[in-house]
């Protein structure tokens, strides 16, 4: 993931080497580059404007040490610009309550289905009592998806097939969970495969009914600035907790990962990168910015 972005950047900062010193016009040429580097992976161009005037204050306004060349300072301070734009430091999600709620939102293909079975199984190896719940009511097929992961990671899925009021369900589900001592129950729910009215009005109502402690909005990394546009209208209408990015395994340009905490301003909390169920990280924006700049 992001080879072409670590190559960019690295060219970028193989434009300083042999420099002695930070001077404006050699700030003002890497800024650019790096500037072209975050539009070309499909980064916001506002943001990749905003990240690059930074990084040239920065870069100016810093005594370069003795031991310090200008381009390894320029890799440390766009390290810690790019750490700072995907929101600094680690985000937990909020499992408080008896059960808490995790209610999974996102576009259809996105891979709410997937994480849901992924965080499950995360959430079991730390010891926890996890329901597993299908409110998907428009793709049956979903619900058997459900049931294939939670049979193959050992958790519970609680289903209606026949019911197709998804609030009615979730709210049966609430109720099992505490009859079998379950502490967490996540909602995975239904997608479509563009934004619609009726899509927003159906999981809003869903989150106003079960209360999640902890709302996830699940997004397709390879969507790049639709990823981002996508992320903003269901936040208008969910103000979700925390955003999964999804299928960092394939060529995507990164471009998701760098814009959506600054234009949403919600942080990313987990990355998908790939089919597995194993296949989930929790999100660390410093390693992640280590991983870009290789
Ligand atoms: P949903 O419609 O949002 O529930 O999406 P699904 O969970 O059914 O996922 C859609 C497709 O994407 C499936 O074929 C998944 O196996 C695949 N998928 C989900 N997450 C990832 C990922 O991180 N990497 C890859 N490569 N594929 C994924």
């Amino acid at each position: 993931m992001f080879e072409s972005l670590s190559g960019k950047l690295d060219k970028a900062f193989k434009t300083l080497k042999g420099q002695g010193t930070i001077t404006e016009i050699n700030v003002a040429t890497t800024a650019k580059e790096i500037r072209r580097a975050l539009v070309d992976a499909d980064v916001n161009y506002k943001v990749a404007k905003d990240v690059t005037d930074k990084i040239k204050d920065e870069a100016l306004g810093r005594n370069v040490l003795v031991s310090v060349s200008p381009g390894q300072l320029f890799v440390k301070i766009t390290n810690e610009e790019l750490t700072r734009l995907m929101g600094g430091e680690k985000k937990d999600i909020n499992i408080g309550g008896d059960p808490a709620v995790i209610l999974i939102s996102g576009l259809q293909g996105s891979g709410k289905t997937t994480f849901s079975g992924k965080l499950a199984r995360m959430l079991k190896s730390q010891g926890r009592q996890v329901l597993l719940t299908a409110c998907d009511i428009y793709r049956p097929a979903a619900i058997d998806q459900l049931k294939v992961l939670g049979e193959q990671i050992g958790v519970d899925v609680y289903a209606e097939p026949e019911n197709k009021n998804a609030i009615e369900i979730a709210n049966n589900a609430l109720k099992h969970a505490k009859a079998t001592g379950k502490k967490i129950v996540i909602v995975d729910t239904a997608g479509r495969l563009a934004v619609d009215e009726q899509m927003m009005q159906e999981i809003e109502s869903l989150k106003n009914a079960v209360k999640p402690s902890e709302t996830l909005f699940v997004v397709d990394s390879m969507t790049g600035q639709d990823a981002v546009n996508t992320a903003k209208t269901f936040n208008d209408r969910l103000d979700f907790d925390g955003v999964v990015l999804t299928k960092l395994d394939g060529d995507t340009r990164g471009g998701a990962a760098l814009s959506i905490r600054s234009v949403v301003e919600k942080p990313i909390k987990f990355i998908s990168t790939g089919e597995k169920m194993e296949a989930i990280d929790v999100f660390y924006p410093d390693r992640m910015a280590n991983r870009i700049l290789g």
